[in-house]
């Protein structure tokens, strides 16, 4: 008799106790190599939708890649979120990723922009143009990616150094296009054509071209952006003294990259990333997105930013998928290597 009193008091409180312990808030917990005022906008309407929390870590992309590795199954992280397919190849490749299926997803992004076996998925597109001082060159001097090999700009070229991932994934679509000679050719034709050593950034060689230093350079679209709508006098001027060439028009297209995510192989709130996937990928998400970094949507039925048809929208992409830009990056590093592209 006592017992049943004893379990009519002890269920209801079991219960309580045990409702009250459960995580009220669902969360999702992202690692992300892009500044937090670029995507923070946008994670705020995905919390407001749907009652997610976003955690947020931010540093560089190697830095994250190695903190998921050394949490092991202990890693909070869920997501990853970095630039280029070659960066986020390296991150499967290094196994911290896991295949992710969803219709929804795969509807929303491209084909071409996602990995081949579903580990990460475009979020935005970025193409890496020809960029050069109008004053010094004739834009019919220049075509294709091929023409920053003709002798015709010796000494007039000055691009990043071969260590940057962009300047491989780039050389790895040629190889992919043209083949392998080929792509050494054109790799020692460009070093040729240097007008200095490759050193400093994107913007670095942008203003290399504004300040006559070297005539043609490559460099990614979205960093022209940045520069018109710069809150810095000199930037919004070099912004006028440069010009956009988007190589490959009349063949293949123009090279292009993405940023994208992964979602981690140890994640503890996995429909909850899918869920963020989805959101970031939708076309609520993708228009925010692209106006915030001067990029070009997953879609080409999204609006781009005023600032980013100044120089030109819409242009042929290359097609190509870039899981191949992954698979291709060592080749291009070491015909870097024999070029003597440092
Ligand atoms: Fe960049």
């Amino acid at each position: 008799m006592l017992s049943k009193y004893i379990y009519i008091i002890i269920l209801p409180a079991l219960f309580i106790t045990g409702c009250t312990n459960q995580p009220v808030t669902e969360e999702v917990n992202l690692y992300t190599a892009r500044k937090e005022h670029l995507i923070r906008p946008l994670l705020d309407i995905f919390e407001t939708d749907t009652g997610i929390k976003v955690n947020i870590v931010s540093a560089k992309t190697k830095v994250l890649i190695k903190k998921i590795i050394d949490e092991g199954k202990t890693s909070p992280a869920d997501l990853l979120i970095t630039v280029d397919a070659g960066n986020l190849y390296k991150a499967k490749i290094r196994g911290i990723s896991q295949e992710i299926k969803s219709d929804k997803i795969n509807k929303l992004i491209p084909e071409n922009l996602r990995d081949k076996e579903g580990h990460w998925y475009g979020l935005s597109i970025r193409s890496r143009v020809i960029m050069y001082n109008p004053k010094n060159v004739d834009s019919k001097e220049i075509m294709n990616y091929e023409d920053l090999a003709n002798p015709a700009l010796k000494n007039r070229v000055c691009i990043r150094s071969s260590s940057n991932i962009y300047n491989q994934s780039l050389l790895a679509s040629l190889i992919h296009h043209n083949g392998e000679k080929s792509a050494l050719a054109w790799a020692k034709g460009v070093v040729n054509n240097f007008s200095r050593d490759p050193k400093g950034n994107d913007r670095g060689q942008m203003a290399a071209v504004v300040l006559g230093k070297c005539d043609v350079t490559l460099a990614n679209t979205y960093y022209l952006g940045k520069w018109i709508s710069s809150k810095k006098d000199t930037e919004r001027e070099y912004a006028k003294k440069i010009k956009v060439l988007f190589p490959n028009q009349d063949n293949r297209g123009s090279h292009i990259n993405i940023s994208g995510a992964l979602v981690t192989k140890n994640s503890k709130n996995k429909a909850n990333a899918v869920k963020l996937i989805e959101f970031l990928a939708s076309d609520k998400a993708q228009e925010i997105y692209s106006k915030q970094n001067h990029e070009y949507p997953i879609r080409p039925n999204i609006k781009v930013s005023d600032v980013v048809k100044l120089w030109g929208y819409p242009f042929k992409m290359d097609s190509l998928n870039l899981t191949i830009l992954g698979d291709l990056n060592d080749k291009a590093g070491k015909i870097f290597d024999i070029a003597k592209w440092k």
